[in-house]
Formats: C-alpha cells, sequence, structure tokens
C-alpha cells in the first residue's frame, strides 16, 4: 500500500492482487505493468514475478491497520474481477472493504461484465454500501461504453466512471445512473494525444446531468507541465461522502483475525506469500 498516493483522486492504494493481463486498448501503456516488470526476478521484491497475476492474502486485512480514514483505490496494481482471480478471494476482499466502513473504496474495473454478474449475485452485499465506489475505466467508444452500460445493470449504491486515458471523442453518451466521471489523459513514454473538445464534451454532460466531475490531468509526455486545468479552471469533485469514527485497535484487530480465519483455501500457483 502506499498511504500517499501518487494519483490525484485518491489517498492510498490498496493491493491483495498484483498483475494482470490486458484486454483493451487502454491498457496499452499500463503503469502498472511497466512499473511491476522493473522488478521482475529482484529476489524478495513485492514485484519479483513482475505482472503475474499473484493473490496477496497478507494485504488482505491492511485497511485494518491504518489509523485515519482514508480513500481507498483498491487494485491499482491488477484488475479485481481479472478471470484468474478466484470468486471467494473478491469475495475475501469484500467482506474487508464491507466491515472497514470508516474507509471509502474505490474499485475500478475493466471487467465489467464479471463485475456486474457477481454483484448481481453472491456480492450484492457489497454492492450497496455507500462507502464501497464502483466503477469502469472508458478509454472509447468500442470497449468502454458497453461498459457503463454494465455497470448502470450492476445493482451498485455508487457507481464512477475513470474515462482514462480519454482516446476520442465519446459523443453523446447516457450518465443517468452514474454518481462520478474522472477523465484523463495518457501520460508518459509514446502518450496518445487528447484533444479539449473531447474533456469538455464530457464535462458539459456531467453538468447536464449533475454528475460530479474531476479533472485529472492533461497527460503527456511532460505530464507536470501540462497540468490539470481544463478551460483555466481545476476540477475536483466527488461523490458525497460520510465520515464514520475509527474503531479502536483492538476492535481492528479482531476483525483482521476474523478474515484470516474465514480464509478459503486459494490455488497456490496463485499466491505470493511475501507481502
Ligand atoms: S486492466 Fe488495468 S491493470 Fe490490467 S493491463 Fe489493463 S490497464 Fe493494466
Amino acid at each position: 500500500m502506499s498511504l500517499n498516493s501518487q494519483i490525484e483522486w485518491t489517498d492510498a492504494t490498496w493491493n491483495p492482487v498484483r498483475g494482470c493481463t490486458k484486454i483493451s486498448p487502454g491498457c496499452k501503456h499500463c503503469y502498472a505493468e511497466t512499473f511491476a516488470e522493473r522488478f521482475r526476478g529482484v529476489k524478495g521484491h513485492p514485484y519479483e514475478q513482475g505482472f503475474d497475476l499473484r493473490l496477496v492474502p497478507a494485504k488482505l486485512t491492511e485497511p485494518f491497520s491504518w489509523r485515519s480514514p482514508k480513500l481507498v483505490f483498491v487494485n491499482s496494481m491488477s484488475d479485481l474481477f481479472h478471470e484468474g482471480v478466484p470468486d471467494d478471494y473478491i469475495e475475501a476482499v469484500c467482506r474487508v472493504m464491507v466491515t472497514a466502513r470508516w474507509h471509502t473504496f474505490q474499485v475500478l474495473t475493466k471487467r465489467s461484465a464479471r463485475l456486474k454478474q457477481l454483484l448481481s449475485g453472491p456480492l450484492r452485499f457489497a454492492a450497496e454500501q455507500d462507502h464501497v465506489w464502483w466503477g469502469v475505466s472508458v478509454e472509447d467508444k468500442k470497449y468502454g461504453l458497453p461498459r457503463v452500460d454494465d455497470l448502470r445493470a450492476t445493482p451498485a449504491c455508487v457507481r464512477f466512471l475513470s474515462i482514462e486515458p480519454l482516446l476520442e471523442d465519446l459523443g453523446a453518451f447516457d450518465l443517468s445512473g452514474i454518481s462520478w466521471t474522472i477523465v484523463g489523459g495518457e501520460s508518459g513514454p509514446g502518450a496518445r494525444r487528447m484533444l479539449e473538445e473531447w474533456v469538455v464534451s464530457v464535462r458539459d454532460q456531467c453538468r447536464d446531468a449533475r454528475v460530479p466531475f474531476f479533472f485529472k490531468q492533461w497527460g503527456g509526455v511532460r505530464k507536470k507541465k501540462n497540468g490539470r486545468k481544463l478551460e483555466g479552471k481545476t476540477y475536483d469533485e466527488y461523490p458525497r461522502r460520510i465520515p464514520e469514527p475509527i474503531p479502536d485497535r483492538e476492535l481492528c484487530s479482531a476483525h483482521a483475525e476474523a478474515i484470516r480465519l474465514s480464509l478459503p483455501d486459494l490455488p497456490s500457483s496463485l499466491v505470493r506469500l511475501t507481502a
């Protein structure tokens, strides 16, 4: 976990799963892959196995150890709904999030069909929590917009869109049932361009639909220089959050222990024991 995340729209990241595989054009320059592969083969490093999919049960109970309420990006280095992650492990992640309700969790996926299926069935208990926000990534019309329809059909309390990297004009699309929209351009070497009019179109549609809008960055090769102002203004809007007090350490430890004791048997080939 990184308590001071560099990601503009969150406080902390939590990665009970690591690694992933590419699924659509938005993955082309995946920052998580670039970061993880740097450490492949480095003995004892959390990313010794590069970007190969790994479950990290030692990380599962981490949110119970933080002593202030956080906005937590879940699996910034993976995709919780990746086909290789067992259903009962996703359920364990959900049980942690539902119990640690003094934090706000942001779960973002490109596997929206599985999100919809699980949250409509066995994980419904986690869908209906106002402190667990469920989101899909949207990069274009072909791959991204169908995910919005899946998300809308998911019985979630808070649904959000991460429109990043925005690769084309999305045109008019349906924002009904959506509680938050983030837009950002791609950054780093080979970054694909994002035109201002594409961003303005999303912002204006958010305004019309009364959806909070967060403009993350223009991106590009020199991300810092390009900044994050849109038509001279910074957009830092969020859905409403209702803060809850953190229980004392003893109760947090008891919650963590209960999660550990109820962990399902996991396929050993997928498990990374070193946190
Ligand atoms: S789904 Fe996300 S984490 Fe997985 S490869 Fe694509 S961008 Fe990377």
